[in-house]
């Protein structure tokens, strides 16, 4: 005989000492699990597949790279490799996964959508398709009870990498992102996430042992471009769904506790001007003026004079001076 399962509802915070607004109720009484991901069921302990790669690979690029310097091992080889291989699977992030995937904000054809999604894979934070079906569901219930990674609903860790370690989130929900899920390519992709990944580090490997000559040379390049670029990627990004929603300026009286930083953008390529985001999510730019720098946008205003994408979006007037739309 089965038993009723009782409706899922996540802890709230304490609305404590914050100064923060109030943000929009729920506007019904369904269970949260009505909301989120129909595969989302599960208990919110480490997932065992996603956090022991997590915690191997913080061990190997921190102990690593601490091993390196303090043996002054390290030379400007590593360092341009572990700065070149973090920024290059950043725009896999945030003008793939993130502008392209998540939000529409332009057009390619279908080689240069594999490549991006290929790009953003190597960055190990699972599939395309998980990736931009969960950040669809931050957007729509943002700071809300139902968002998944709130660090104004939850606690700081758990929007950072709590929600991204556990298994409960851990499926894909396709029905959030049919659109680009008709694509067999990008549903292999999605499901085999972990062999670009393996395949990048192995690639470093083989771009140190040609530089260098030796084997050395590849576990060096291995270490900086791979291990250590990768755990600086994950935080950088992982930025975005904590510090971008704490630490920052408002510009837009967004319903959700976003905000627009500097640092944050400049770390992520221009996902920093995160209240612009909320405010406007469809815009290939999130930098809306010209002091606010956006390295993705112009990287993708340059593929657009070669035709290798196109129809980018931008925010119309009304949103630039932050006044209602005129009828
Ligand atoms: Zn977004
Ligand atoms: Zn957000």
């Amino acid at each position: 005989m089965q038993t009723a399962t009782p409706p899922l509802r996540l802890p709230k915070v304490e609305a404590a000492a914050d100064s923060r607004p109030a943000l929009n109720p729920p506007p019904d009484d369904k269970p949260l699990s009505a909301y989120f991901p129909p595969y989302s069921e599960g208990d919110e302990r480490l997932d065992r597949y996603t956090s022991i790669p997590y915690v191997f690979v913080h061990a190997v690029g921190i102990i690593g790279a601490g091993f390196a310097i303090a043996y002054g091992q390290v030379t400007w080889v590593d360092i341009v490799l572990c700065v070149a291989f973090y920024y290059l699977r950043m725009f896999g992030i945030t003008a793939g996964y993130h502008r392209y995937f998540s939000h529409r904000a332009y057009k390619t054809g279908r080689a240069f959508q594999f490549i991006l999604a290929f790009l953003g894979t190597t960055a190990l934070q699972k599939g395309v398709l998980w990736w931009a079906a969960h950040h669809r569901q931050h957007h729509k219930y943002s700071d809300q009870e139902r968002d998944i990674h709130s660090p104004v609903q939850r606690s700081f860790h758990w929007a950072h990498q709590g929600w991204f370690l556990c298994g409960r989130f851990d499926k894909t929900d396709y029905e959030r992102i049919q659109d680009f899920a008709r694509f067999p390519e990008l549903r292999w992709l999605n499901k085999s996430f972990r062999a670009p990944a393996i395949g990048a580090v192995v690639l470093m490997f083989l771009v140190g042992w040609l530089i260098r000559g030796d084997v050395m040379g590849g576990l060096r390049a291995g270490l900086w471009g791979g291990f250590f670029s990768t755990v600086l990627l994950w935080h950088g990004t992982f930025t975005i769904n904590s510090l971008a929603h704490v630490w920052g300026s408002r510009r837009y009286q967004t319903t959700d506790d976003s905000r627009n930083n500097l640092f944050l953008a400049l770390i992520t390529m221009g996902e920093g001007w995160h209240n612009n985001h909320h405010h406007y999510q469809s815009t290939a730019n999130q930098g809306f003026f010209w002091w606010e720098v956006d390295f993705s946008y112009y990287i993708l205003k340059m593929l657009s004079w070669f035709g290798v994408v196109w129809d980018l979006r931008t925010p119309p007037r009304h949103i630039l001076e932050n006044r209602p739309a005129t009828p």
